[in-house]
């Protein structure tokens, strides 16, 4: 479990929903696979008015449909859609969606044009209004951290980034920047996206010892930070299987060793690596 600022405490294994509601064939498995991983114990789910257009969130508000109790619900607001009032009607139609009263978690999902001291403003106006409870940023790197934090944005209960084995490079300051704040971080694309990354031999080596997969060792491994909330996308019913047992896999301290030998933790700044 991850603690947020508010004393929320939220699964620190979630589900993301990118690529999700594109296609209506595909909706009845996906609502299934969610429906899977919320009874394996991922009930923090993370999704965006972007992915699919909105229908990703339609994807969850079916999955979630008279099981809302227990679950906490992350969305995101396009930064073209993070001005004061506009953000108000895109929260709307999010909740409309998704079926639901209150988003839990409320990201502004990238920085745009709109000032961030605009977006608090809206994002505290919501809060009030009990649409949301409470809000957060993406893809946002230590120089917008700072300025959100000049702007009354102290309440930021979650960044959530690009993190995986073979992208460490907010190792070097964000994540120590948020630890000392109490903020989480939501790792976005913690198996890489079910590419590359899990075909590498570092990877496979220690899956083996394990009796795992190299997709759980890569999750596993990104939940080995306190302040860590992972969200591995999964539409297979086996993949939705695999990544909730990652939550029980323990690396050891070779394991470790070879993953910095393979993935080396960064040595000096690197800009916010974004998808
Ligand atoms: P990801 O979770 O690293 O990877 C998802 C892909 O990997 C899917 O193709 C999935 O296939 C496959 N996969 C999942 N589990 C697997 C397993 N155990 N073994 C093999 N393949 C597996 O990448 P992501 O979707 O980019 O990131 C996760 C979530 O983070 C997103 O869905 C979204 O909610 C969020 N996100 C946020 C941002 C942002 O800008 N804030 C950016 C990217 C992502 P199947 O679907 O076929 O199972």
């Amino acid at each position: 479990m991850v603690t947020l600022p508010d004393g929320t405490r939220v699964p620190a294994l979630g589900q993301g929903t990118w690529r999700m509601g594109e296609d209506r064939r595909a909706r009845k498995a996906e609502v299934a696979a969610l429906r899977l991983g919320i009874e394996l114990g991922m009930t923090l789910i993370d999704t965006a008015e972007m992915y699919g257009e909105g229908g990703a969130e339609e994807v969850v508000g079916e999955a979630v449909e008279g099981r809302r109790d227990g679950l906490f619900i992350v969305s995101k607001v396009y930064p073209h859609n993070a001005g004061r009032r506009a953000v108000a009607a895109a929260c709307e139609r999010s909740l409309r969606r998704l079926g639901i009263d209150t988003i839990d978690l409320y990201l502004l999902h990238w920085r745009g044009s709109v000032p961030l001291a605009e977006t608090v403003e809206g994002f505290e106006a919501l809060k009030h209004a009990g649409r949301i409870a409470c809000w957060g940023v993406s893809n946002l790197d230590v120089a917008d951290m700072e300025e959100l934090w000049s702007v009354g944005g102290a309440a930021c209960a979650t960044n959530q980034v690009l993190y995986n084995v073979d992208e460490r490079g907010i190792e070097f300051d964000l994540i120590p920047w948020c630890a000392e704040r109490h903020i989480p971080i939501m790792a976005y694309s913690p198996v890489g996206q079910g590419g590359r990354l899990l075909r590498h031999k570092a990877l496979a080596g220690i899956a083996a010892r394990h009796g795992a997969t190299p997709a759980q060792v890569a999750i596993a491994w990104t939940l080995r930070l306190p302040g860590v909330i992972a969200i591995p996308k999964a539409a297979d019913p086996a993949h939705v299987r695999e990544n909730a047992a990652a939550a029980a896999l323990r690396l050891t301290e070779e394991d470790h060793a070879t993953l910095d030998a393979a993935f080396p933790p960064p040595a000096r700044k690197r800009p916010l690596a974004i998808l």
